[in-house]
This record gives structure tokens, C-alpha cells and sequence, in this order.
């Protein structure tokens, strides 16, 4: 039978929770992926000998615990003991900003701003995010609720002071009303710019800002254990477990739909096959969707470079601060407030930053079972400000970038970070991922990481999933509150089927 109830165009972690809760409905679900594998960009690969690195996303934090437990997903999500460090010169002293447990962190405030003002001030700022988190975060999976409903949760919840700072005034003001350190400022600012290139001034970094700070009502970031492909070895378990049909290697080329009946044709190697179903669920990114309806779409901006590295072992730091404390958790480098928005200026203005911000983070402080030697180490970097249009001789701008990046961690470090690289055949470990990679390899329009910019969690109705034809919705992370590997958007999209007569 080539019919469906409903066809989810591409694989991707949003796709398969989508497939899972519709085949556990009752609905007969196909999931048409373009790879030779599902995931998207949440995925495992061993481009080195002995590890199994998280290639593209690799924290955890916008994945409801409502969603794990509907659909019974073994997973562990670990906490990392420290959540960040910033190496910085400060009157030629290497020194640095540790946000670990309290006291460390009280330490660290006062012995780099000179009293206990700058933490007293970091504290209540982040208490009353926390309440706006644990306000809002339960909203995501429910039905789109208006923006008075939204501004009535947060202001009951967290006060009206947190309303502003995050809903109506640029994250620019926010910051440099709230904090009068330069590197507190950018350590804050920096949950505002992952994917996004965006100035501070700008509201769409407040939008990104939001939604890395309200997961799960914590805003915590976690580990996955095993790598980002755990997770979505276990949603494609729960979506074939309760049914849905998934075929691989399948390129959605067209998409019929007209509000009652659709068809889905992809092509298979040579093959082309015509699917009817009653919704189609887009997977992809809107500008993807567009294309293959046989409109012209405008593709997103994409601005970061991915880089995963393996070593030998961990560097030393020339701030004295242990490499378990140092890298456990985010390590910002070069990502003060004002390094940040010099950053934007200039790759704003076709420039490379001498000194691009970036941020990394070693996995295995946390979970050794993505690497075979006891010794080994990971390091992730995620790099900012770093537009698709900056990447036109892609190879060279990716060498040079990484050439940068490993020069502003050696700034740092006692240890040069060449020498602690595993080599094969001579050849450092290291691989990236530019904007345009994740076009050519994810199908992902200007490498976006989240199909395109981030929109408010509030609107006019609906669950923030449908588009201009009733039997066709967004499923992936275009949709209204569906970025990052959260699964919100595949868990909305099947509930505003659900909602509908069969
Ligand atoms: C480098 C990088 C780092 C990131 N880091 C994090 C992080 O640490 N934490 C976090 O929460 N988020 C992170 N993100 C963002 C997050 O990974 C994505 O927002 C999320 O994975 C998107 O999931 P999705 O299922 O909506 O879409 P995708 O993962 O984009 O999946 C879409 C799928 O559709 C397929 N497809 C495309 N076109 C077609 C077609 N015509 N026919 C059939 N199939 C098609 C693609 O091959 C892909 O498998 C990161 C992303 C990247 C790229």
C-alpha cells in the first residue's frame, strides 16, 4: 500500500519523535530521510580511530523530561560538574572566571571583579531566570499561547523586571544595566549568539537567549552519555518499537498538498516513488520545504564553525586552574562582551575576526564511553559570529579559522595544544564543519542550525507547527519553539494532528 496516514519528510530527531507518538496514536507514519541514516545533525561519528564523537550538536538541555518518559527513552543525560570557565589576561596576569559550585564561583568573582558585588548581582539575575524557566518551559509543549498569556506567566512568576530584560529590551541594555564586568557580561551574552549572528542590540539574540535558558525549567545543558547518537538511536527505537515505516537514502524531490489529500514523491537511487497520505510533516527546513513544493524561499543565515578534536591528553593552563576544571564545562575564549560585538562588527562587514569567539567543551570529563583508550580526550569547540558568506573559498577559510581558534586556546596554555593532538599517520585529529559543510552534508539552507531565526514561544493559536495548508506542518526545527535537539516541534506537530478528526 503506498498510502499513509501521514509522511515525515527527512529523518532528523524531530522527525522520529513526531513518527513515534503518531505510530503510538495508531497512525500508519512513513519517515522519508535523504542520508543513509536518521539524526539530522543529531549524530555520532568516528572520524578517528577509538571515538564516537557527538559530530554536530552535542549538549542536551530543550529535551523535555515529558518527552523521554512518553516514550520510554533509555537515556542518561549527565550533569557537568563545572558550567564554565574564561581564560583571560587581565593587566598581563593569566587569570580566569570559574562558574562552578558556590563557593569556587564566589572565589572566582571576587578575586577577578574585586569584591562580591558583580556575583551578588550574577545570583539574582540568574534567580530570576530560573523562575521564568521553570514558568515557561511547561508552555512548549502545550498549544501556542498568546503573547498577554505569556507576559502574564513571566511577570507573575519572575517579576516585571525579568519581562523586560528578556522580552523587550535588546540583551545589550540588559547586560550593560545588570553587569559592569566585561567578561561577566559576555559569558552571560553568549547563550544569545550560539548560531545566531546577531549584535547584542539586536532582539534575535534575545530570542536565542530565551530558549537557551528555559530547558527542561532549568536551563541546564547536559551531557548525553554515549554521544549525541544515543539519543537518536533511542527515538528511532521508539518510533519503529511502535510502528512508523522509516526508509533511508530517499530525497523528498515533491510535495503535493491541498488542504484534504498529499502526495510525497522521493527518489531512491534510480527510483521514484509516489507516496499519498493524509498530512505531510515537514522534517526539513522551511526553505528546504519551499524548494520542493516549487517555491522560491529565502535561505537563513548560518554563522559557526563546529570543530571536534581528539587528544592525548588535556593542556595545562597558564592560570594555574586545573584542564579537569578548566574544560569540564563551557570554556569561553575570547568572548567578552566587547570581543563579542567586535566580532559581529567585523564578520558583519566581510571579515574574519583575528581572534574569533568561540566556546568548547571536553565530553569525556564527563563520559568516557565515547572513547577506547583510558587516556584519550574530546574536545568540542562551537565557534560564533562566523556567516555562511564569509566561507566563499570554503577549504581555506575552514584551515585558517582552525588555525585561529587553536592559536587563541594556546593563549591559554602551558602546554601548546599541538602537542597534545592524537595524530594518525602523522595527520592531527581535528575535523570542522563551516556553514556551507552543513548545507552540503545536512541539507541544512546556510547552515542554519535551526532552519532559520528563532521565534517568540507565543502567537496567535495553533501549536506553532501549520502553515498555509491545513494538512501540512512543520515537524522540525523551523517550527515556533522547535531549535536545538529538543523534540518539542515533532512532539507539537503530532498533537495538532492527534487534535484534528481522523
Ligand atoms: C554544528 C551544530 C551544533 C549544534 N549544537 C547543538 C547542541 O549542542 N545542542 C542543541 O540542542 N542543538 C544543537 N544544534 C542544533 C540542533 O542540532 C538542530 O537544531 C536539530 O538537530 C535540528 O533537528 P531537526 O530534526 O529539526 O532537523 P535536522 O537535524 O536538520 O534533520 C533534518 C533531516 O532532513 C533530511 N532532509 C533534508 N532534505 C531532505 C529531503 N529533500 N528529503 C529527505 N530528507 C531530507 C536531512 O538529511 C536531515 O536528516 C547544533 C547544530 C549543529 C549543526
Amino acid at each position: 500500500m503506498n498510502r499513509h496516514d501521514v509522511v515525515v519528510v527527512g529523518g532528523g530527531h524531530n522527525a522520529l519523535v513526531a513518527a513515534a507518538y503518531l505510530a503510538r496514536a495508531g497512525r500508519s507514519v512513513l519517515v522519508v530521510e535523504r542520508l543513509d541514516r536518521v539524526g539530522g545533525a543529531a549524530v555520532s561519528a568516528s572520524p578517528f580511530p577509538g571515538v564516537r564523537l557527538s559530530r554536530y550538536s552535542y549538549l542536551v538541555s530543550l529535551l523535555p523530561d515529558r518527552i523521554v518518559a512518553d516514550l520510554g527513552l533509555r537515556l542518561t543525560l549527565r550533569s557537568r560538574s563545572v558550567s564554565s570557565y574564561t581564560p583571560i589576561v587581565r593587566d598581563g596576569v593569566h587569570t580566569g572566571l570559574l562558574v562552578g559550585d558556590e563557593a569556587e564561583t564566589t572565589a572566582s568573582f571576587r578575586a577577578l571583579t574585586g569584591s562580591d558585588a558583580e556575583y551578588a548581582r550574577w545570583r539574582e539575575f540568574y534567580a530570576g531566570i530560573s523562575r521564568m524557566a521553570v514558568a515557561l518551559a511547561p508552555t512548549l509543549l502545550e498549544p501556542l499561547p498568546t503573547k498577554e498569556s505569556v507576559r502574564d506567566l513571566v511577570v507573575s512568576a519572575a517579576g516585571r523586571t525579568v519581562w523586560r530584560q528578556v522580552f523587550e529590551q535588546p540583551l545589550s541594555e540588559t547586560l550593560t544595566t545588570t553587569f559592569t564586568d566585561d567578561v561577566v557580561r559576555g559569558v552571560v551574552a553568549t547563550d544569545g549568539l550560539i548560531g545566531t549572528h546577531a549584535s547584542l542590540t539586536d532582539m534575535r539574540a534575545n530570542r536565542c537567549f530565551l530558549y537557551h535558558v528555559i530547558g527542561n525549567g532549568t536551563g541546564e545543558w547536559r551531557v548525553p552519555v554515549g554521544g549525541m547518537g544515543a539519543v537518536t538511536a533511542e527515538l528511532t527505537r521508539a518510533a519503529r518499537e511502535a510502528g512508523a515505516h522509516i526508509v533511508t537514502g530517499a530525497e523528498v524531490v515533491r510535495v503535493d498538498v491541498d488542504g484534504k489529500t498529499a502526495q510525497v514523491i522521493y527518489r531512491a537511487g534510480d527510483e521514484e516513488v509516489a507516496v499519498d497520505a493524509g498530512y505531510v510533516l515537514s522534517g526539513v527546513a522551511p526553505a528546504v520545504l519551499d524548494r520542493v513544493r516549487g517555491r522560491v524561499g529565502t535561505p537563513p543565515v548560518g554563522a559557526q564553525l563546529k570543530v571536534n578534536v581528539l587528544l592525548d591528553r588535556l593542556p595545562r593552563l597558564r592560570s594555574g586552574i586545573s584542564p579537569e576544571q578548566a574544560f569540564a564545562g563551557t570554556f569561553h575564549l575570547d568572548e567578552s562582551y566587547t570581543e563579542l560585538e567586535e566580532a559581529y562588527r567585523l564578520s558583519a562587514a566581510g571579515s574574519l575576526p583575528e581572534r574569533p569567539p568561540g566556546e568548547m567543551y571536553c565530553h569525556t570529563l564527563t563520559d568516557r564511553s565515547i572513547v577506547d583508550s583510558p587516556t584519550a580526550h574530546t574536545l568540542t569547540l562551537f565557534g560564533l559570529h562566523l556567516p555562511d558568506t564569509l566561507f566563499t573559498d570554503n577549504d581555506a577559510t575552514r584551515d585558517e579559522l582552525v588555525r585561529r581558534y587553536l592559536a587563541g586556546l594556546d593563549r591559554h596554555l602551558l602546554d601548546p595544544i599541538a602537542d597534545c593532538l592524537a595524530t594518525i599517520d602523522g595527520r592531527p585529529c581535528v575535523e570542522a564543519r563551516t556553514p556551507r559543510d552543513l548545507e552540503a552534508e545536512l541539507a541544512m539552507p546556510g547552515g542554519n542550525i535551526f532552519h532559520g531565526d528563532l521565534a517568540w514561544p507565543f502567537g496567535d493559536g495553533g501549536w506553532g507547527v501549520e502553515t498555509d495548508v491545513p494538512n501540512l506542518l512543520v515537524c522540525g526545527s523551523g517550527a515556533r519553539r522547535g531549535g536545538g535537539v529538543s523534540g518539542i516541534a515533532g512532539h507539537n506537530a503530532a498533537m495538532a494532528v492527534l487534535a484534528r478528526p481522523v
